[in-house]
């Protein structure tokens, strides 16, 4: 499980990529604790980071804790690999 997936699945649901010509791949999911949608561009999980430091700091500290510090730079590698072989499942799909 790469730390891109850990936070969705953490405090969102309804996980989904939207896929629309001409614009770069998007991905939203619906905040667990308010129900919020969000929507950010794929491989990026940004938005729904700061969505859950500022509105749920509590449970944003409960996530940080069960990351390693000395994992982060094997995370961030995995999430790399992770990333690159989703855009070229998304490339497929486009253009299906
Ligand atoms: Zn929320």
């Amino acid at each position: 499980m790469s730390a891109n997936s850990a936070i969705i699945k953490f405090a969102f649901m309804e996980h989904k990529e939207i896929c629309s010509p001409g614009t770069r791949k998007k991905h939203s999911a619906k905040c667990k604790f308010c129900k919020v949608s969000l929507t950010e561009t794929a491989g990026t999980t940004s938005t729904f980071t700061r969505h859950l430091e500022r509105r749920h700091p509590e449970s944003s500290a409960l996530l940080s804790s069960t990351a390693d510090v000395t994992g982060a730079r094997q995370i961030e590698e995995e999430v790399g690999r992770e990333m690159a072989s989703m855009e070229t499942s998304a490339v497929r799909r486009c253009n299906s």
